[in-house]
C-alpha cells in the first residue's frame, strides 16, 4: 500500500496524540510572548536560567564576532579547537573523570556510546522509562536488549544473574526526565560490580542540580568512579547546546575512534562551546541554591516530596492532559503536556519544570492555575 500521512495523522490525532508547532518569541529564560501573550515558561530545561545569562550572552556574541562559526568540519579533521579542548577539560573535572568527549547533542552522545559498546557478545541492561535516545542507541546497537521495571533492582539482578553475555551493560537515566525520579545509584553500582558489567548513567537533567560541585547524581551520592561512562548534554541547565560522555582517557580514545555520531558529524560550534564554558563558570553554588529553594518551596505548596525541578502532576487521559494544560495556558504559563508515547499509555501528565529564575509568587500562581477545575 501507498504511503499516505493524512490517515496516519488521523490515526494520531483520534488518539489525541497529535503534535504540533507553536513558535515563541522568548523574553528572558522563564518567559515568552505566544500568540502575543506573556506566558511564563514552566516548560523548558535551562534550569539553572543561564542561556540568556550575562555571561553566556558575552560569551556567544565575542565567540561569534572574533571567528564566526569555527571550522565547519567532523572533529577529527579541524573541527576540533582548543576551546572544545577546554571545555572538555572543565567536563571531566566537572564528572571527576580523566577526560571527556563532546558531542554535537546528547542524543547523539548515547547514540554513539551505547551503538560502540554494542557487539555480538554485548546485553543491555536498560530502564523501562529511560530517554529515547537510549532506546534508539539500545535498538541501533548489536546486542540483545533487557528491559527491567523503573528502578526496579530486583528485576535487574535476576536479569544479570541470567545473562551468560561477556558484555553485560546497564544504562539508566539519573534524573528521569518526565518522572522527577531518581536511579537507585548505589544498587546499581553494586549490582554492577557483582556480575561486572559496564555502567553507562545519563545525567542529562542532573548535572549542575545534584552533587556538591554540580557533578550530579554520581557526586552526590559519592560514586563518580564507579560509573564507567558519564552522559550529559549541554542544552539543560549548562544553558548552551551540545552533549558530552566523560569517561578514562582511553575510554575517550576508543569512543573518538569508534562512536559514529562522533566520526560522521561536523564539530560544534565554536560559539555554542564558548556558551557552554561561560555556562559552566555562572553555576554557581548560589544559583543552584536558588533552585532548590524553588523545589523546597513548590514542595511546600503541593504538600508532597518532590525532589528535583522536575515535576509531574499526573492525569491519566491524553484529552484531559491536553485540555488541562490549554486551561493552564489560558491562566499565562506553559506547561508540558506530556502524552505516549513519550510516556507509557495511560500516564498522561502535566510536567512542571523549575527555574532558579522563577519566584516564589509566580510559582504559587502557577499552582492555583493547576488546581483550578
Ligand atoms: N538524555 C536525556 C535523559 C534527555 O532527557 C535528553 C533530552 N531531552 C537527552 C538525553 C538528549 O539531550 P539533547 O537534548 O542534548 O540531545
Amino acid at each position: 500500500m501507498s504511503f499516505c500521512e493524512t490517515e496516519l495523522l488521523n490515526a494520531i490525532a483520534a488518539q489525541n496524540r497529535a503534535r504540533s508547532l507553536k513558535s515563541v518569541s522568548p523574553v528572558s529564560p522563564t518567559s515568552a510572548r505566544v500568540d502575543g501573550h506573556l506566558i511564563h515558561l514552566f516548560s523548558g530545561n535551562d534550569y539553572l536560567g543561564l542561556s540568556g545569562s550575562e555571561t553566556v550572552k558575552v560569551a556567544l556574541a565575542q565567540c561569534g564576532r572574533d571567528v564566526g562559526m569555527g571550522p565547519r568540519a567532523a572533529a577529527l579533521i579541524c573541527g576540533y579547537t582548543e576551546e572544545h579542548a577546554m571545555l572538555e577539560s572543565e567536563l571531566a573535572q566537572l564528572k571527576g573523570t580523566e577526560s571527556a568527549l563532546l558531542f554535537p547533542t546528547g542524543f547523539q552522545a548515547n547514540l554513539g556510546l551505547l551503538s560502540a559498546l554494542g557487539s555480538a557478545e554485548t546485553e543491555f541492561f536498560s530502564d523501562a522509562l529511560n530517554h529515547a535516545s537510549i532506546i534508539d542507541g539500545c535498538r541501533l546497537a548489536k546486542g540483545r536488549v533487557h528491559v527491567y521495571s523503573h528502578r526496579d533492582m530486583d528485576a535487574l539482578e535476576s536479569m544479570l544473574k541470567a545473562s551468560a553475555a561477556k558484555r553485560k551493560v546497564v544504562v539508566s537515566d539519573a534524573l528521569f526526565s518526565m518522572d522527577g525520579t531518581l536511579a537507585p545509584l548505589p544498587d546499581i553500582v553494586r549490582l554492577c560490580e557483582r556480575h561486572g558489567a559496564t555502567l553507562v548513567l545519563d545525567e542529562a537533567h542532573s548535572t549542575l542540580v545534584f552533587g556538591k560541585n554540580g557533578g550530579g547524581i554520581a557526586e552526590h551520592f559519592g560514586l563518580s568512579a564507579q560509573v564507567d561512562f558519564h552522559v550529559g548534554t549541554l542544552s539543560k541547565a549548562m544553558g548552551a547546546h551540545g552533549g558530552f560522555v566523560a569517561t578514562s582517557a582511553a575510554r575517550r580514545e576508543w569512543l573518538l575512534n569508534t562512536a559514529r555520531t562522533f566520526i560522521f558529524t561536523t564539530a560544534l560550534p565554536m560559539p555554542m562551546v564558548a556558551a557552554a564554558r561561560a555556562g559552566l563558570r555562572a553555576a554557581t553554588p548560589e544559583r543552584i541554591g536558588r533552585l532548590w529553594h524553588n523545589i523546597k518551596h513548590i514542595e511546600t505548596v503541593l504538600q508532597r516530596p518532590v525532589g528535583s525541578p522536575i515535576v509531574p502532576i499526573h492525569i491519566g487521559e491524553e484529552s484531559k492532559t491536553l485540555s488541562k494544560a490549554a486551561r493552564v495556558f489560558d491562566q499565562g504559563f506553559h506547561v508540558g503536556a506530556i502524552r505516549p508515547p513519550t510516556v507509557p499509555v495511560g500516564t498522561s501528565r502535566l510536567r512542571i519544570t523549575l527555574s532558579a529564575l522563577h519566584d516564589v509568587d509566580t510559582i504559587d500562581q502557577l499552582v492555583e492555575a493547576i488546581s483550578m477545575p
